[in-house]
């Protein structure tokens, strides 16, 4: 019995010894000291000995019990040790590594312009508005001076979803839905998708504009060419010449366009400017009183401008684009460069 107790310790030291993994030791100590472990089978045999034997051997077993528990209790502090070393070698972080890159998107162009053209007039204390790109014909039409009879009607190749409904023309009919909501002073600018049924080189069937309404007591048309003038030199550098010539608009009385001095030959003529030194950037007037009827707001008593711009146009004199269709294409090579 005293052999075969001792035999146990030797060979007990030996498998523990041997481990490497802190699940073996676990396995271990179930083998031996378990229920039905090889130690626990010895201490069952303690019963069937003479009496004179069983103080003696039941000590011993219980030496060699807290021995094969301390050696085990080692090798688990042991094993333990290195599998934190290992954790840490293999969870550690070498800061001389370079970063890794995520590929994130970038703003298009359209909306980059359109973000600082309304930036711009924000400075200029306006607020931005919106509205819907399907619209009601009294909105895209009726209530900005164009009746059903009107020849301006020609003038824009309108989407028609059914008789009343269109796709807007311009952004103009949220001017019409603004004024319906409030009395002046009104002071928004509206950025938005617009739709002609056009497409060439120098028209797609959907386009951006960038609209802006003034109305407020005693605003005149040097508030217009003030307010135009500051926008202008903002977005295109304070240097570039300015000029207005008289144009025509249904819903604004007087009537202007504006160009500015080419900004690919400083004015001396070149293809962009077809020679002559300017580009046409926006149209602009003074909202017709006629306008203001729709919108129960009192033409003695109030007055305003309001200005439209073609966002396109802006991003591809900024940007030196001479092809319409590429900001449509979403073509990766030509959005990445932005
Ligand atoms: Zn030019």
């Amino acid at each position: 019995m005293e052999d075969r107790l001792q035999g146990l310790l030797t060979e007990a030291r030996s498998l523990i010894g041997e481990a490497t993994s802190l699940d073996e030791i676990e396995t271990l100590r179930v083998n031996i000291l378990g229920r039905k472990g090889t130690l626990t089978a010895l201490l069952k045999g303690l019963a069937d000995l003479p009496p004179e034997q069983k103080p003696v051997l039941g000590k011993l077993a219980n030496q060699i019990k807290e021995q094969i528990l301390a050696v085990l209790e080692d090798a688990r502090r042991v094993l333990g040790e290195a599998e934190q070393q290992r954790r840490t070698v293999e969870g550690a972080v070498d800061v001389t590594l370079p970063g890794r890159r995520l590929p994130a998107g970038g703003t298009h162009p359209i909306t980059r312009v359109t973000d600082d053209v309304c930036a711009i007039f924000k400075r200029l204390g306006f607020s931005v508005a919106q509205g819907p790109e399907i619209e009601l014909d009294y909105y895209n039409f009726e209530a900005l001076n164009i009746p059903k009879d009107h020849p301006a009607r020609q003038m824009q190749d309108t989407f028609y979803v059914s008789d009343d409904v269109v796709l807007r023309t311009h952004t103009s009919p949220v001017q019409v839905r603004v004024m319906e909501k409030q009395q002046p002073p009104v002071k928004v600018v509206v950025p938005g998708r617009v739709y002609r049924c056009d497409s060439d080189l120098t028209h797609t069937p959907m386009f951006d504009q960038i609209e802006g309404l003034l109305v407020d007591k005693a605003v005149t048309f040097a508030d217009l060419k003030g307010v135009l003038v500051a926008f202008l030199h903002a977005f295109f550098g304070s240097s570039a010449g300015v000029r207005f010539r008289p144009s025509y608009f249904p819903f604004t009385e007087p009537s202007a366009e504006v160009d500015i001095e080419c900004v690919m030959c400083k004015g001396k003529g070149c293809r962009v400017c077809g020679q002559t030194g300017w580009l046409e950037i926006l149209g602009c007037g003074m909202v017709d009183p006629a306008v203001y009827k729709f919108v129960n707001y009192d033409p003695e008593e109030f007055t305003g401008f309001a200005f439209g711009m073609g966002v396109e146009r802006l991003a591809m004199l900024r940007y030196g684009i001479d092809d319409l269709r590429l900001f449509f294409a979403n073509d990766l090579r030509f959005l990445r460069q932005f």
